[in-house]
């Protein structure tokens, strides 16, 4: 029997009042019968527009019959045959700019929740499920990937699955990359991440933490390890500044050590040692999930008010629109056009205020969205005591430049083909380290196809009788 409610069926969610103050998840996810209900808003059509914007193509409309009839191991089934980390791609993901947007229901109405019955499908299998061992047959050919962030690990369970033997070097302490020093408690649990991670080890992928390949290894030396291919996820994890005055001065983070003190280093909890500056009024300079991240977090450190300073207007803010709408429910005070033009100090070095200057918008830039223009003599001062900058990041350059043959264009990003190959024979590239800072999803996508790219590289055609190991 379908559905056809107009509005998705709502998802529960701990009060704004009580989550401002906790490190928990905000959203609770489906209860099965919420998920059934929800399923039978499907309309099943024929064309699947939904999987056309899923850049790893989750046969969408085929786990949602299963999610309907009440079958949710099968579901999951379907699902992790495309997607190796559904219970983070539920919870992160833009769907309303990707599946969601497709969705027919979304024409007259609210589309299908996509991401919701994801989330839930895969939160169902980590409390019900058994992991079969999908081992495959160990074909003995050696590939090294660099980086266990969603573009790494992808690469890594898609090769993994074709009996490559797969290891991923990651330079800090844990694997998960963006998913466990950036994205907080509260919007992506880490033991949900772990769990992803231990069912990529299941299919035989190892993890060698604390190794930073241009350092401790160079790409070459892997060669001369025995690997036949690199792939390199490496991220874009160097944070940008605006190059205003007053950048240096005490209580200025940038959002990536704001948030890796935080999530990964668990600053907020008593029995860690990790310092942060608790402030009682901070700005988070940008409009991304980044700063919507970054001020919640604020917010739950204790600070008393927290700003979003973004230079162009509401329709223009990049975020999830759920981290927009939560952000706004949780007390963050939203400074749209608006853009800060210098830090202000106080005598011992710290930062006591910020100058801004008034926008509006003017026409669309480069990027098609409406570029902000200063509005002369409109300047104002901000009282705040910590800045947080959330202004976008770059790739790292160790690798490129502790590699000979590795070219990168001239933001830095790592140059590739439409087969993820990179200008040096044998190494692969995908994720943010490719197209700089972007979406999880579509480092997963790229190290899918990295990984296909390889296989081809690697394994012989059927009947041509070659052993490239
Ligand atoms: P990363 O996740 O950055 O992983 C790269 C890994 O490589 C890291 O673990 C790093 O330590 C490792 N590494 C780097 N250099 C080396 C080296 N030399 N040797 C060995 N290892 C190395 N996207 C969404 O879709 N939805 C969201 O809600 C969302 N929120 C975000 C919130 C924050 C705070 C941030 C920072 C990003 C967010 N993103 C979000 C973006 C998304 O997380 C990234 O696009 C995605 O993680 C990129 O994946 P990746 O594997 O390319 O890189």
């Amino acid at each position: 029997m379908p559905n056809m409610s107009m509005q998705k069926t709502p998802m529960p969610a701990q009060a704004p009042e009580v989550r401002n103050k906790n490190f928990d998840e905000v959203t609770l996810g489906y209860t099965p019968e919420m998920a059934v209900l929800e399923a039978q808003r499907c309309l099943q059509c024929k064309h699947r527009p939904c999987m056309k914007g899923c850049p790893v193509a989750v046969r969408i409309p085929e786990f949602i019959a299963k999610v309907a009839q009440g079958d949710f191991l099968a579901a999951y089934e379907i699902i992790t045959s495309t997607n190796a980390l559904p219970a983070v791609c539920g919870r992160v993901c833009p769907q309303e700019n990707q599946c969601e947007r497709e969705c027919v229901r979304g024409i007259k109405g609210e589309s299908v929740a996509i991401g919701r019955l994801e989330r839930f499908v895969a939160d169902y299998f980590m409390e019900y499920g058994t992991a079969a061992s999908k081992r495959a047959e160990p074909n003995g050919i050696k590939v090294a990937v660099i980086g266990a962030g969603p573009a790494g690990l992808s690469c890594a369970g898609d090769l993994a699955r074709r009996g490559f033997e797969v290891t991923i070097y990651e330079a800090i302490h844990k694997a998960g990359g963006v998913l466990v020093y950036g994205i907080p408690e509260f919007r992506l649990p880490k033991a949900i991440v772990e769990r992803e991670i231990d069912s990529l080890r299941a299919l035989g992928v190892k993890i060698e933490t604390d190794m930073v390949i241009g350092r401790a290894l160079s790409l070459d030396e892997l060669g001369e390890m025995g690997y036949k291919a690199v792939f390199v996820g490496s991220g874009a994890g160097l944070p940008r500044f605006m190059g205003i005055e007053g950048e240096g001065l005490l209580g200025v983070y940038s959002a990536n050590e704001f948030l890796t003190r935080i999530n990964l280093m668990k600053a907020y909890k008593d029995e860690y040692d990790t310092p942060i500056i608790r402030s009682k009024s901070v700005a988070v300079i940008g409009g991304g999930n980044v700063a919507m991240d970054a001020a919640r977090c604020a917010m739950r450190l204790g600070a008393e008010r927290v700003y979003i300073v973004y230079r162009r207007g509401e329709e223009e803010i990049p975020a999830r629109l759920e981290e927009i709408h939560h952000a706004k429910e949780e007390g963050i005070e939203f400074r749209l056009l608006t853009a800060p033009t210098r830090l202000l100090g106080d005598d011992q070095g710290w930062v006591r205020g910020m100058e801004c200057v008034k926008m509006r918008l003017g026409e669309p830039d480069a990027s098609g969205r409406r570029s902000p223009v200063e509005i002369p003599g409109s300047q104002y001062e901000m009282e705040v005591d910590s800045v947080i900058m959330a202004i976008g990041t770059s790739p790292n350059p160790l690798i490129r430049t502790t590699t000979e043959g590795l070219q990168a264009d001239r933001r830095g990003c790592l140059i590739v083909n439409e087969e993820m190959a990179t200008t040096k024979p044998g190494v692969y590239a995908g994720g943010d380290a490719v197209t700089g800072a972007a979406t999880v999803i579509l480092a997963m996508g790229a190290g899918k196809k990295a990984a296909e790219s390889i296989a081809n590289l690697l394994l012989p055609s059927p009947g041509s009788g070659e052993n490239p190991a």
